[in-house]
C-alpha cells in the first residue's frame, strides 16, 4: 500500500511537474505574412496546418507592429525583445553608421567568423548590435542556461535575433545550400549540422522543379499568371513550371530561398534539429525559434497577388502540418506551445493600385537621395546629406558647421523641400520625435523606431500607398496596416481556443510568454500582456 502510495505520489508530482512548463516553446515567424492570408487562402488550406492553429488555438485577429520602420531585422528583435527599435537598436536591416560614416548591417560582427561550407562574409554575425534581452535569453538565464535555445532562418537576421545573446545557436542558409553559423556560437557545426549539409537536401528540391501543387483553377484568390505587376524571378517569366534547375545552373543554391522550397528544406532542418538536439526531451523547457523567409522573397519579387505567393503559402500550409505532427510525435501534444507571427506584412502592388484608379505610385529611395542632394547643391552650392536611407537624412554637420549654417534652419528649408514632394504624408526632425507627447498617430510610430545614436535628423513617412519600391512586386516598410497587421496565433501547451478582435502591438508577445513560462521579462519591454490567453476563467 505504502508503495503504491508513493509510486501515486511521484506519477503525480511528474504530472504536475510536466504541467508546470511546456517542453518546447516553437516560435514560428513567416517573413511577410499578411494577417489576410489566414482568410484568403484558407478555402484551399489542409485541417491540420494553419488552420489547426487557428481553431485549436488563439487568435489574435487585429495584431499590429508599432513602429516604422517595418522590416524584417527590427520585426524579428521586437517579437522576442518585446520592445521597438527606439530600445532594441536594431533600426533597420541595415543603416548608415554615424560613428564610421559607413553603412552597417543588422547582424554585422567583424570579430566572429563563418563556420561550415558557407562562404566567409556570411558568417561574420552575431547578435552584439542588438540592445535589449530576448525572451530566449531571459529563458537561458532562468534555468541556469540548461534550457536549449536554437534560432535557424535561411535569413541570418531571422536565426540570429530571434536566439539572442545567450542561444547554443543560430543557423542561417548560405548560397552554397549549407547551413551555416558563426564563431559565436561554437568553433565547429555541431555534427548532425554537418551531416544535414553532406546530405545536399537542397538539389532535390531543385531537381523536382516548381509546378503548381495544385489545378491551376485553385488559385482564383489570385491574379492570372504572368501579370504586369509581377517582377522576375531570377530572368524568368513569371510563369508555371519554373525550371529550377536552370535558375541553379546560372547562379547557386541561393536561388532555393525564391521557391517555396526554402521553405521545405528549412522545416527539414528544423525537426532534425529537435530529434538531434534533444529538443522538449526532459522538463526543462527549450526554445526553437523557427523564421520562414520564402515567403518575403517571393512576395517581393512577384507581388502579393501573384499565384507564386499562394502556391508558396498553399506549401506552407502543408508543411505547417507536417511539422505539427512532428511535435506531436516527438515532444508530445500538450507538452509544446506554438507562436506564430510576421515580422512585417506588406503592400499591394502599386502599379495595380493605380491601374485601378487609385492614385499612388511608388518612388526609388535612390532617387529621393539624389534629389536631395541636388536640392542641397543648388540650394547651398554643397552637398550637405550623408545619406538618405530607411526614410532618414542624415546630414554632415561638419560641413554646415564649417559652412557657417545654422542645422535647425537647414532642416527646415529640407523639411519645406520635402513636404513639396507628392509623396510625403509627413517630416519630422529629431526634436520634434525626442520631444513627442504622444498625440499625433504617424509620430509615434517615427518615435517608437527612433534611436537617435543611430537613426538621422529628419524621418519621411510616405502616404498612404506609397512604396520606396520597383513598379513590380512589393515590399513593407510603412507605418500603415497593410504593413503592420500581422497574424498572431497562440496554440498548444496551457492555450484554450478563442479569439480576440481588440487591437495587440507586436511588443506584447515577448512578456506574455515570459508570463506563460514565469520568468523575468525581457529587459526593454513594457510587458503589456495578452490577459486572453493568461486568464484560466
Ligand atoms: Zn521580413
Ligand atoms: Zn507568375
Ligand atoms: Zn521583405
Amino acid at each position: 500500500m505504502r508503495k503504491i502510495i508513493i509510486a501515486i505520489t511521484i506519477l503525480f508530482s511528474i504530472i504536475s511537474n510536466a504541467q508546470d512548463k511546456p517542453k518546447l516553446v516553437v516560435g514560428i515567424v513567416v517573413d511577410q505574412m499578411k494577417m489576410e492570408y489566414l482568410y484568403r487562402f484558407s478555402s484551399d488550406f489542409l485541417d491540420n496546418g494553419f488552420k489547426r492553429l487557428m481553431n485549436d488555438g488563439f487568435v489574435f485577429q487585429n495584431t499590429h507592429y508599432n513602429y516604422m520602420p517595418t522590416y524584417t531585422a527590427p520585426g524579428h528583435a521586437s517579437i522576442f525583445t518585446g520592445t521597438t527599435p527606439s530600445t532594441h537598436g536594431i533600426v533597420g536591416n541595415d543603416w548608415f553608421n554615424k560613428a564610421s560614416g559607413k553603412d552597417m548591417y543588422c547582424t554585422d560582427d567583424e570579430s566572429v567568423s563563418m563556420i561550415g561550407d558557407g562562404i566567409e562574409s556570411e558568417g561574420k554575425m552575431s547578435p552584439k548590435n542588438l540592445q535589449s534581452t530576448t525572451i530566449t535569453d531571459e529563458l537561458k538565464l532562468s534555468t541556469n542556461f540548461k534550457g536549449k535555445v536554437i534560432g535557424m532562418s535561411l535569413k541570418d537576421r531571422g536565426a540570429i535575433l530571434p536566439a539572442g545573446h545567450f542561444a547554443d545557436w543560430a543557423f542561417w542558409y548560405s548560397k552554397t545550400g549549407a547551413f551555416i553559423s558563426s564563431t559565436f556560437y561554437g568553433e565547429k557545426l555541431p555534427n548532425w549540422v554537418i551531416d544535414f549539409n553532406n546530405e545536399k537536401n537542397y538539389e532535390k528540391y531543385i531537381n523536382k522543379g516548381w509546378e503548381l501543387l495544385k489545378p491551376k483553377e485553385t488559385y482564383n484568390e489570385s491574379l492570372t499568371d504572368n501579370n504586369p505587376y509581377e517582377g522576375k524571378l531570377y530572368k524568368k517569366t513569371p510563369f508555371f513550371p519554373y525550371n529550377l534547375k536552370d535558375m541553379y545552373d546560372n547562379n547557386d543554391a541561393g536561388v532555393l530561398r525564391s521557391t517555396p522550397f526554402g521553405n521545405n528544406i528549412l522545416a527539414d532542418f528544423a525537426m532534425k534539429a529537435i530529434e538531434k538536439e534533444q529538443l522538449g526531451k526532459d522538463e526543462i523547457t527549450d526554445f526553437l525559434t523557427v523564421s520562414f523567409s520564402s515567403t518575403d522573397y517571393i512576395g517581393h519579387i512577384l507581388g502579393p497577388r501573384s499565384i507564386e505567393l499562394q502556391d508558396t503559402y498553399l506549401r506552407l500550409d502543408e508543411t505547417i502540418a507536417e511539422f505539427l505532427t512532428y511535435l506531436d510525435k516527438n515532444v508530445g501534444k500538450g507538452n509544446y506551445l506554438v507562436f506564430l507571427t510576421a515580422d512585417h506584412a506588406g503592400a499591394e502592388n502599386v502599379t495595380y493600385l493605380k491601374e485601378n484608379k487609385y492614385d499612388v505610385t511608388n518612388v526609388n529611395y535612390k532617387t529621393i537621395k539624389n534629389d536631395l542632394i541636388a536640392f542641397s547643391k543648388t540650394t547651398y552650392g554643397e552637398d550637405l546629406v550623408l545619406d538618405y536611407s530607411n526614410y532618414n537624412v542624415f546630414f554632415n554637420k561638419e560641413l554646415i558647421k564649417i559652412k557657417g549654417l545654422e542645422l535647425s534652419k537647414v532642416k527646415q528649408e529640407f523639411t519645406t523641400y520635402l513636404y513639396q514632394q507628392k509623396f510625403v504624408k509627413r517630416v519630422y526632425s529629431e526634436e520634434e520625435i525626442l520631444n513627442a507627447s504622444g498625440s499625433d498617430f504617424y509620430l509615434n510610430f517615427v518615435v517608437n523606431g527612433y534611436d537617435p545614436v543611430q537613426n538621422g535628423e529628419l524621418v519621411i513617412v510616405l502616404k498612404p500607398g506609397y512604396v520606396e519600391y520597383s513598379a513590380t512586386g512589393t515590399t513593407h516598410g510603412s507605418p500603415y496596416t497593410y504593413d503592420t497587421h500581422v497574424p498572431l496565433l497562440f496554440y498548444g501547451w496551457h492555450i484554450k481556443k478563442g479569439e480576440s478582435f481588440d487591437r495587440k502591438e507586436i511588443t506584447q508577445v515577448a512578456p506574455t510568454l515570459s508570463q506563460l513560462l514565469k520568468i523575468t521579462f525581457p529587459n526593454g519591454t513594457k510587458a503589456e500582456l495578452l490577459q486572453e490567453i493568461l486568464k484560466k476563467d
